[in-house]
């Protein structure tokens, strides 16, 4: 594929330009077509100019699916600039983080959002308050900005905070190029989108499935992103029968809890494609679901790393439920033994990524990035094997790392909250199995001698400290954690009673 100087915003400019009056994003009923989302975009690169932000510069986009996210994600990088997308979730203490460690010169974030404005202040970030209805007062005063900046296929165009396969949040940067191939290869190999669709934008847009399976593709298809702000699988529902959706995009927690519903299906005629990653989707819940709605679901895999989209059902092969079917075009699998060799067919390994869609390297972190990428190989930190047909199948995970109902939760971050608790002398954190959420989270702490504590206590130390749907559900207090010769913490010996829920 050709690589000309461009900028992933293109492709609202080119969709505004062959379809402007078609609706672009919709919310509660109300739509923006694609040349006011343009136009919108274009209002908001001025603001951001006049606000002083230069191309290279790190924008930080801390909202939920509103239609302010598109209109403002399209502005930082029309203006050149980086986007660095935030969950609106977050906490004080994280939103200040994720500034500080982006070196971020400004923050976007919902007016009234309190966590968010203490967060860039204590970054000492500036922050523009966004209204929930409309953009306009914000960018009264700004003309549209005509130049869309052209990039270098190889600069950073968004960087997605994940924590790899150990530690705190690192910032995976995608380029321009990663991201315009993932998009036009998902939408026109896997998924097929057109202008006539209508994809249901029920992910969060700040992670790499939502914003690049959901938005980019719908946005470079010229179709329609009905959004969701906050997922509630009734409403799903509603929304696919009164918008006539023809794309869902989900993790597998979703498609349980719409299963759960136990709704009339007839209203879900439409849908066209259904795709399911960011975790293992139960094969149950695949046949349960395609039966009940009349649709077919698609699993694919992928990482923030990977732009995301690597391996995936393709919708013109033959399909195997419970694999992850093949490489996308233009990426390649392999499964590694610890020395990097590839094992043989059926054999399990780490799964390793290389090709267009492997972002640039962990940003201001040349470490993490050699571990990670050494030798043109990404390593995923996933565990799978490769079947004798080519289809690869994960059956396990080498990182230390809890998807909760698809929301990523790093132990060691946790961990590390729990440390802070004067009485905790050891804290592992642990992925235990959950019927809606595929895990929840789970702390086991040993207190200090003397200390006293309770896991009432130390659950709600935490959950004043991290976003909602981090702090450990269960917590249990032990005399000593399991460790190893070197000393450390054996998380895979801890034993946890099912009956813990
Ligand atoms: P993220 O960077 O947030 O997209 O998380 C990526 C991780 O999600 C992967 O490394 C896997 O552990 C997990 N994941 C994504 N898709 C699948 C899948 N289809 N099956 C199992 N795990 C998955």
């Amino acid at each position: 594929m050709p690589t000309p100087r461009t900028n992933l915003a293109a492709f609202l400019v080119n969709s505004a330009e062959r379809r402007p009056d078609r609706p672009a994003v919709v919310l509660d009923g109300a739509t923006t077509s694609y040349a006011e989302l343009d136009r919108a975009s274009a209002r908001a690169a001025a603001l951001l100019r006049a606000s002083g932000v230069r191309p290279g510069d790190r924008v930080g986009l801390l909202l939920p699916n509103v239609p302010a996210f598109p209109v403002l994600y399209y502005a930082v990088l029309r203006a050149g600039a980086v986007v660095v997308p935030m969950n609106p979730l977050l906490k004080e203490r994280e939103v200040a983080y994720h500034l500080d460690d982006s070196g971020s010169c400004l923050l976007f974030a919902p007016l009234g959002a309190e966590e968010a404005l203490r967060g860039a202040v204590a970054a000492e970030v500036p922050c523009i308050a966004v209204p929930d209805r409309g953009l306009d007062d914000l960018l009264a005063g700004h003309h549209p900005e005509p130049e869309l900046i052209a990039r270098d296929p190889a600069d950073t165009a968004v960087i997605l905070y994940t924590s790899g396969t150990t530690g705190r949040p690192k910032g995976a940067e995608l380029t321009h190029d990663n991201l315009i191939r993932n998009t036009e290869i998902t939408r026109t190999t896997l998924l097929g989108l057109t202008e006539d669709d209508v994809v249901l934008g029920a992910l969060p847009l700040f992670h790499a499935f939502g914003q690049v399976v959901g938005l980019n593709c719908a946005v470079a298809a010229g179709a329609c992103l009905t959004l969701l702000p906050r997922f509630d699988p009734a409403r799903a529902l509603e929304i696919i029968e009164r918008d006539r959706v023809t794309a869902f995009l989900g993790v597998p927690t979703m498609y349980g809890t719409m299963l759960l519903t136990g709704r009339d299906p007839g209203g879900t005629a439409s849908l066209r494609v259904c795709v399911s990653g960011g975790a293992a989707l139960p094969v149950e819940v695949l046949h349960a679901f395609e039966e009940a709605f009349g649709c077919t679901v698609l699993e694919g895999y992928g990482l923030s790393e990977t732009s995301p989209v690597a391996c995936f059902n393709h919708p013109d092969r033959p399909r195997r439920p419970g694999t992850i079917g093949t490489p996308v075009l233009g990426v390649e699998l392999r499964v590694l033994d610890p020395d990097g060799a590839e094992v043989a067919d059926g054999r399990t390994g780490e799964i390793a990524v290389r090709g267009h869609n492997v972002m640039k390297g962990y940003w201001r972190n040349p470490t993490a990035t050699a571990e990670a990428i050494p030798d043109g190989w990404f390593r995923t930190g996933d565990l799978g094997v490769r079947d004798p047909d080519g289809y690869f199948r994960i059956v396990d995970r080498k990182k230390d790392l809890i998807i909760r109902g698809g929301f990523n939760v790093y132990p060691r971050e946790i961990e590390e909250v729990l440390h802070e608790h004067p009485a905790v002398a050891e804290a592992a954190v642990i992925g235990v199995p959950h019927p809606t959420h595929g895990e929840e989270v789970a702390a086991v702490v040993a207190l200090r001698p003397g200390a006293d504590s309770s896991p009432d206590e130390l659950r709600a130390f935490v959950r004043a400290r991290v976003a909602a749907y981090k702090y450990p559900r269960l917590v249990r207090i032990v005399d000593a954690l399991p460790k190893g010769a070197t000393g450390k913490i054996l998380k895979r010996d801890i034993v946890l009673p099912p009956e813990s829920f």
